[in-house]
């Protein structure tokens, strides 16, 4: 049987083990921008060219089985110096894979990615799962979460959920999925011009 716990409880770990989210009371004026759900052929590269222009650093947590597909991509984000997370091999989601499984699957894109930080999709484990996991990964959630790849969402209601990591720092997760393109690649400059009008600093968890 699959325990599930809601992201309320997770977050109480959050509390209580540092491994499972960074820096969420951090006083540093510091932003970690992360993509999940990549790479993707033409998105990945667009996001690495503003990065590039911005000079700088984010976190990818990618999904083994596109990273096994573009093997260049994640040579290109790795030479850029952008970390790697793992973001399990099918985009699985925790509380309908059984434990066995669910292990195998991040096991299989760490030959794609061999990272040590893990993000789940769609913030999704079980205790069970995150036990294990912990043991291997630095497990990272966010604070800030756009929703860019959402229809209902606008540009203009991506940005308002996450300027106030751009005011105080913070973890924030866009997509590098066709889905999010059109918000992410408006927002993400903003966002950015933003972070940096207020005196932040952009890390990656390295
Ligand atoms: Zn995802």
């Amino acid at each position: 049987m699959i325990i599930t716990f809601s992201l309320l409880v997770l977050l109480i770990f959050a509390l209580l083990k540092k491994s499972w989210i960074w820096h969420i009371f951090h006083h540093e004026k510091v932003v970690y921008l992360t993509f999940d759900d990549g790479p993707q052929e033409e998105l990945t590269q667009e996001i690495l060219q503003i990065l590039r222009q911005e000079n700088i650093k984010a976190t990818f947590f990618c999904v083994g089985d596109a990273a096994g597909r573009y093997p260049h991509l994640m040579e290109q984000i790795r030479q850029q110096g952008h970390s790697i997370g793992n973001h399990t091999m099918h985009h699985l989601n925790g509380w309908r894979t059984p434990l066995k499984e669910y292990l195998q699957d991040v096991q299989e894109a760490q030959t794609y990615l061999n990272a040590r930080y893990f993000r789940p999709p769609y913030g999704k484990l079980t205790l069970c799962q995150w036990l294990k996991l912990r043991k291997h990964f630095h497990i990272i959630l966010w604070t800030d979460i756009s929703y860019d790849w959402s229809p209902k969402m606008t540009p203009e209601r991506c940005f308002k959920r996450v300027k106030s990591a751009a005011k105080h720092g913070g973890i924030v997760v866009f997509h590098d999925n066709p889905k999010a393109a059109d918000n992410m690649l408006q927002v993400l400059p903003q966002f950015i011009r933003m972070a940096k009008e207020n005196g932040m600093t952009f890390k990656t968890f390295d």
